[in-house]
């Protein structure tokens, strides 16, 4: 990492980026508010840092060893704004703002008529970002795959809705990219993309969907380990796209407890994350559960865990649901849970956490 002089010139900084490309390695250059910062993007085993911190305009130059460090706190202290935390902007919705914001809706987006009639009843419950997926990851190929599945045309159909419906009810949309191949597409319609819990290892996605500069909601495998999920993201933040939602949504529970909740949410995970990097935070309760009489509580414990939000399943009948019914909630429990969330998130204060 090479920090520079509150005052270095254009020229000092366009000399150590030309330096680092010298060595096969990409610049990250970050503009605070006061200093440049620049972050090597490569193996830098071989970079001579005390030759770079004799360089004019360079106040600092040092290895950093973490392997997650363009999203690292130890990064972002350089800054002015180095203590608090990043806010992604989608729209005029500030995820990791001052406020928990929810996003909603069903888990499939499955006809016209559902997806507007879910999207209405959760705008109403106080959601701020609309839900609903079009290329589903199953594990069995027997089951609904989302109806993306059925083509080019049925796809755009349907992403077609979900921007329609976040349109009429004026919030942001977020839908999976299950693989590269869906990603140009898909952001042709969508505000977020989200890459699900079992593509979190797929590298190749992740530049991709980086690369398109759209914010990225990005869920942990239910395998991983902290470390591996923040180093992973630095694919991500490597494209220079650093908006970047972590969500934790549960990992694989022990001994019977399959039985119980469908995974284990891993709640400390949450300020475990928030210290070492300054991207926001949220939590899926619903597939943590997989039971919708725990979304409640697991809701309002994840916001006092210091979650900046939530994303939720929800529909108007989830009996009828193609995928996850067990898990939805309706517009009205939604709005209870909301409200219980809004008030744990006045109780506590996140500066603690
Ligand atoms: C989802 O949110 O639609 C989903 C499939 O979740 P996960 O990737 O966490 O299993
Ligand atoms: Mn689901």
């Amino acid at each position: 990492m090479i920090i520079m002089e509150t005052d270095a010139t254009r020229e000092q900084i366009a000399r150590v980026i030309k330096e680092i490309e010298q060595y096969g390695l990409r610049a990250d250059v970050s503009k605070g508010a006061f200093r440049t910062v620049i972050g090597l993007v490569g193996d830098e085993s071989k970079v001579d840092f005390a030759h770079f911190a004799t360089l004019p305009g360079v106040k600092e130059a040092m290895r950093i060893e973490t392997p997650y460090k363009l999203i690292s706190r130890e990064y972002n202290k350089f800054f002015e704004t180095g203590e608090q935390r990043f806010v992604v902007k989608v729209g005029n919705i500030e995820v990791g703002g001052d406020e928990p914001v929810y996003m909603a809706g069903p888990c499939a987006v499955e006809s016209k008529e559902q997806l507007f009639r879910i999207a209405e009843g959760v705008k109403k419950a106080g959601a701020h970002i609309l839900r609903g997926g079009v290329f589903k990851p199953r594990t069995s190929v027997h089951s609904f795959q989302g109806l993306g599945a059925g083509g080019q045309e049925e796809a755009r159909e349907a992403l077609d809705w979900l921007r329609d419906a976040g349109n009429r009810f004026e919030m942001p949309v977020v839908t999976e990219v299950r693989g590269e191949i869906q990603v140009d597409l898909v952001a042709e319609y969508v505000d977020i993309l989200q890459i699900g819990a079992r593509n979190m290892y797929d590298q190749d996605l992740l530049t991709k969907a980086a690369s398109t500069g759209k914010p990225i909601l990005y869920k942990r495998h239910f395998g991983a380990g902290i470390e591996e999920f923040l180093s992973f993201t630095e694919y991500m933040a490597a494209e220079g796209n650093k908006n970047i939602i972590l969500c934790e949504r549960g990992i694989l529970p022990v001994g019977k407890g399959k039985s119980y909740t469908r995974y284990t949410l891993d709640l400390g995970a949450v300020p475990a994350i928030q210290k070492e990097t300054y991207l926001p935070v949220m939590v899926d309760p619903s597939h943590a559960a997989g039971r919708r009489d725990l979304v409640y509580s697991l809701s309002c414990a994840a916001i006092a865990a210091g979650a900046c939000g939530l994303l939720i399943e929800v529909h108007y009948n989830p009996a009828e649901a193609l995928v996850d019914g067990q898990q939805m909630i309706t517009p009205d429990e939604l709005k209870d849970t909301i409200n219980a969330c809004n008030r744990v998130h006045k109780a506590i204060d996140l500066k603690k956490n």
